[in-house]
């Protein structure tokens, strides 16, 4: 249906949606780059994501505010992208040379983002709210074995792995409290 409505439309539906969703994108890092009071992303890329959102800040932030003229914020976020992408579960700090989602002929322009590997990519960083979001997954993978002989054995062994790879990434990775 989108693909159908995309093709069809003359004033590029899909270009249209794309930038608007970078613009939201771009807004939301704006605000994480403006709060000084926020815990330090973690993880892999963590000091990588601050250097960036820094960055930002001193095209977006003026006298402690994110821009308020959306024409102007969006001229700027144009011009300053970051390259992060943020998520659920983690924040892609996108460097396409460590980019586990690429496979050879895909663009290096963005990630594949329904291809991320975050527990293994070295892209990845965690705001606070990510590291709430893989903690309440390691919380329901806890309770799926808490019944576990229901379980046959493959679904089991991989729900262990799962449980794991994220225990041991949240343990590496923990929150830094804000300054
Ligand atoms: S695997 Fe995930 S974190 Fe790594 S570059 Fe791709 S989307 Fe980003």
């Amino acid at each position: 249906m989108f693909e159908g409505y995309a093709g069809t439309s003359d004033s590029g539906f899909r270009d249209e949606v794309e930038a608007e969703e970078a613009f939201a994108r771009g807004q939301f890092l704006a605000e994480l780059g403006a709060d000084d009071a926020r815990p330090t992303l973690t993880g892999p890329a963590g000091a990588e994501a601050e250097a960036r959102l820094a960055e930002l800040a001193r095209h977006t932030v003026f006298d402690g505010q994110v821009v308020t003229d959306e024409v102007r914020l969006r001229r700027i976020l144009a011009r300053h992208d970051t390259h992060m992408y943020p998520g659920t579960f983690v924040t892609c700090v996108y460097n396409p040379d460590r980019a586990l989602c690429r496979t050879p002929g895909t663009s290096a322009d963005k990630p594949v983002l329904a291809d991320c590997q975050p527990l293994a990519c070295r892209n990845t960083a965690l705001t606070p709210a990510n590291h709430q979001a893989l903690a309440g997954h390691l919380a329901q993978l806890e309770e799926a074995l808490s019944d576990g002989d229901r379980l046959a054995p493959y679904v089991r062994h991989r729900l262990q792995e799962q449980h794991r790879a994220t225990a041991a990434f949240l343990a590496r990775h923990e929150l830094e409290p804000a300054e």
